[in-house]
């Protein structure tokens, strides 16, 4: 079947781009655009009219990309056409009543490149990733995930574990003559390698899946601090509202920065005290929540105060805490007082660059690293290769050589399953969701 869809963004624009992709792409070109013998990779400017009534539609340009060299790999036909809606509506609605045509579910264009062997399935996240990606680090790690470095890397050590299987296979089959000197220990030691490698990989402090999901800073600190104050003064503009009274933060309020070019999800809390009100005893009861599974915290104290420090507060500081001393404007001491603490005033702006570079030290250090070697960027890696490194293991310990085999099989598998080089037919309805339509 063939399918079809707007590919650009919907709503008004100066170009709006409609892809065709299957069999029929063809028939769709010379039905609309009356070209009948279309030179590849060419644009062509011309009418397009509807082909049962004849009616003009608009004039723009017409592309042929024919099979393998396209996109999806299949036939595909592309109108660059004028982006208002009643022109997308009205060539959409042409296409539609065309035989073989039918709209484009969300993802499937890309689904079929996966599906011909155009990109792989970290190669499609890649581009799922890159359509999302709203910071420079995001897009610079979708776009090498896109390029095919994370699935190169998983494939380079599926070739070293085949080889293994292959080692171990042969000492099952030449059992009973002689083995062949050194196969196991050549299997094993492929085993042992990729072993390790997986195991360096894993412990990145999740810095790739952070830098797509963006890293989660909570900031906590006794009511009345300052905390909303101080993500307004953050985040410039008024995403939480700042009250005279205490207790009026009562959930968690999220906004989200790009700091260093990286993606940060800055969340305020409810104050960090003993609450009275049941309102307000759910929101301390989120707030701690957030608090004690964010990856990172800046703990507000009063600089009025310091060093005197609430225990409420105090017990969630460690080493992921930037340590805060706000209304630094009310207390009149000097910088150094307030050792380690920074200290700020949000009402003043005094301070906020120091935080804002200390910000971005604590962001560059958990996301960026030098980045060298592609990162893993999901949950669904990170599971695969859990599973792989177990099969691993089991392998490295087991006595039969044939259940040798069999989990190094198995480890094999597991990694296949992440660049969908082995059947995952249960994974790809969940990936390509992710997509909109047309893409
Ligand atoms: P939260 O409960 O911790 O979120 O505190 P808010 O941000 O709501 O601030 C409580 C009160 O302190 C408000 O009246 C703010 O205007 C005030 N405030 C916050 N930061 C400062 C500051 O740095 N200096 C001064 N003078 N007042 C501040």
């Amino acid at each position: 079947m063939t399918i079809f869809a707007l590919s650009s963004a919907a709503g008004r624009a100066g170009v709006a781009v409609i892809r065709v992709s299957g069999p029929a792409a063809a028939s769709a070109l010379r039905a609309l655009a009356g070209i009948a013998d279309p030179r590849p990779r060419h644009a062509e400017l011309t009418r397009l009219s509807d082909p049962s009534s004849g009616e003009a539609l608009d004039d723009g340009l017409a592309l042929w990309f024919p099979a393998p060299h396209s996109f999806t790999g299949e036939d595909v036909a592309e109108f660059h056409i004028h982006g208002g809606r009643a022109t997308v509506g009205a060539v959409l609605e042409a296409l539609s009543a065309l035989d073989g045509l039918r709209p484009a579910e969300p993802g499937e264009f890309t689904r079929r490149a996966f599906e011909n062997g155009k990109l792989d399935l970290t190669q499609s996240e890649g581009l799922a990733d890159l359509i999302n990606a709203e910071t420079e680090g995001q897009r610079r790690q979708a776009l090498r995930q896109l390029e095919g470095e994370l699935g190169a890397l998983y494939d380079t050590w599926s070739v070293r574990l085949v080889r293994a299987q292959a080692h171990l296979e042969a000492g099952i089959d030449f059992a009973d003559e002689d083995v062949p000197e050194g196969a196991e220990k050549e299997a094993n030691h492929h085993i042992l390698w990729v072993q390790e490698q997986i195991t360096h990989h894993l412990d990145d402090g999740r810095a790739g899946e952070r830098a797509r999901e963006g890293l989660y800073i909570a900031i906590i600190g006794a009511p009345n601090v300052g905390k909303s104050s101080l993500l307004n003064r953050l985040a410039r503009r008024d995403a939480a509202i700042v009250a005279e009274s205490a207790g009026t933060t009562r959930d968690v309020i999220e906004v989200h920065l790009d700091v260093a070019g990286y993606p940060v999800i800055l969340a305020d809390t409810a104050g960090l005290r003993a609450a009275d009100g049941e309102v307000e005893t759910e929101g301390v009861r989120r707030a701690m929540n957030r608090a004690s599974s964010a990856d990172y915290k800046i703990a507000v104290f009063d600089a009025r105060l310091w060093p005197q420090r609430d225990a409420e507060t105090e017990a969630f500081v460690d080493q992921a805490t930037l340590i805060v001393a706000n209304k630094w404007d009310l207390a009149g001491r000097a910088e150094s007082a307030y050792e380690p603490a920074l200290p700020v005033s949000a009402k003043t702006g005094e301070g906020l660059d120091n935080l804002l570079a200390a910000l971005e030290e604590v962001v560059l250090g958990a996301l960026g690293g030098s980045a060298s070697a592609p990162r893993l960027t999901r949950a669904r890696h990170r599971a695969a290769l859990e599973e792989c490194r177990a099969a691993l293991e089991r392998a490295a310990s087991a006595e039969a050589i044939e259940l040798r085999a069999e989990d190094v099989r198995l480890a094999i598998r597991s990694l296949g399953r992440i660049t969908g080089r082995v059947d995952v037919e249960d994974v790809l309805d969940v990936i390509f969701s992710e997509f909109c339509i047309g893409k």
